[in-house]
């Protein structure tokens, strides 16, 4: 990597360099072409004869030719001046702006792999025990349900990956239909109760709130939702509303974890951002999860957002239209 870094600055030293040099170039240009014009001009005027009867005539048509190149060699030098400027300006944004994505990309290949290799090799941990040791129920159970949790969550993670690449290639095709988001909530929440039974979840649901959703795509944000929470705040009780407001629904999640950093809490929801605190270095993930929340909100012509928590702790409120 430093060696990458090092080559990129060479290549923008090169860049700068190069500018400088037609721009310096454009500037002698200048200087040498209006030098040569007072040149020329003089020596118009020095052939003129003084007891000529059209001396002042040809005199003011030679200082007038003389303006009009000196204003010429200004505007072409403007223009081109500009142009370069822009060009350069485009190809500077251009580059870094690919650099930048290039890192990203470089960030989730790694956390993909990482998040790929663990639960299988948990899985396969688990089952190689359960195979070769003569174990207790009790111990039998908690490898079944370790590796269940596991294979949980290569799930969650193949689902992100999968509709990351088919909304961006709008490969997705939405399903919108009226769908019941208090039995929606419901049923997710006793999903992840199963496989997180230390987990206590308060909620507070309106009976029969009637949407136009994507059931897959809603139960998909909740489950990253849910998901942050267990990763992020522990095992500290959750709040889950379904509340009524004006002419739309909100779902509030609310937990006691460490909460976001104002600063944070608008790029939290950019494509592979994580924030760079111990809670998060310590926790996998691949920065996509309220990304995608995103896109699949605003699809539905809704909204999501974070503030805190009363004591701490953050509060995800999503937004959408009543039928
Ligand atoms: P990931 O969890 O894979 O890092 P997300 O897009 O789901 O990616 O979340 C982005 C970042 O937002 C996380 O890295 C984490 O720092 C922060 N975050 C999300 N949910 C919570 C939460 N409930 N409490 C505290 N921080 C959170």
């Amino acid at each position: 990597m430093p060696f990458q870094k090092k080559k990129i600055q060479f290549v923008f030293v090169i860049y700068w360099v190069l500018l400088g040099y037609i721009i310096a170039a454009l500037v002698f240009w200048f200087i040498s072409l209006n030098k040569q014009n007072a040149q020329m001009t003089t020596y118009k005027i020095e052939r003129l004869s003084i007891i000529s009867a059209t001396y002042i005539v040809d005199l003011q048509r030679i200082q007038a030719d003389d303006k009009r190149k000196l204003a010429q060699y200004i505007g072409e030098g403007a223009t081109f001046l500009g142009l370069i400027l822009a060009g350069a300006i485009f190809i500077f944004r251009a580059v870094r702006r690919q650099l930048r994505e290039t890192k990203e990309q470089q960030n989730f290949m790694m956390a993909i792999t990482h998040e790929l290799k663990t639960p299988i090799a948990v899985t396969k941990l688990n089952l190689e025990t359960l195979q070769k040791r003569a174990l207790t129920e009790q111990q039998k159970d908690r490898l079944i349900h370790t590796s269940l949790i596991e294979a949980n969550r290569l799930d969650d993670l193949c689902n992100n990956l999968l509709l990351s690449s088919q909304l961006e290639s709008k490969a997705y095709r939405m399903v919108l239909e009226e769908i019941n988001g208090t039995s929606l909530l419901e049923e997710v929440m006793v999903e992840f109760m199963q496989r997180y039974p230390d987990l206590v979840i308060h909620k507070n649901l309106q009976p029969e709130c009637f949407m136009m959703a994507d059931n897959f795509l809603l139960k998909m944000v909740m489950h990253n939702l849910l998901d942050n929470v267990v990763k992020y705040a522990g095992k500290q009780p959750i709040n889950v509303e379904l509340v009524e407001e004006g002419n739309k629904y909100l779902i509030k999640i609310m937990d006691a974890g460490p909460g976001i950093p104002d600063a944070e809490k608008l790029k939290i929801f950019d494509k592979f951002y994580r924030v760079g605190n111990a809670a998060t270095k310590t926790a996998k993930g691949t920065g996509l999860g309220l990304h995608l929340c995103r896109r699949v909100v605003e699809t539905h012509k809704g909204t999501i957002n974070v503030g805190d928590a009363e004591g701490g702790g953050s509060i995800f409120t999503i937004a959408i239209p009543k039928v």
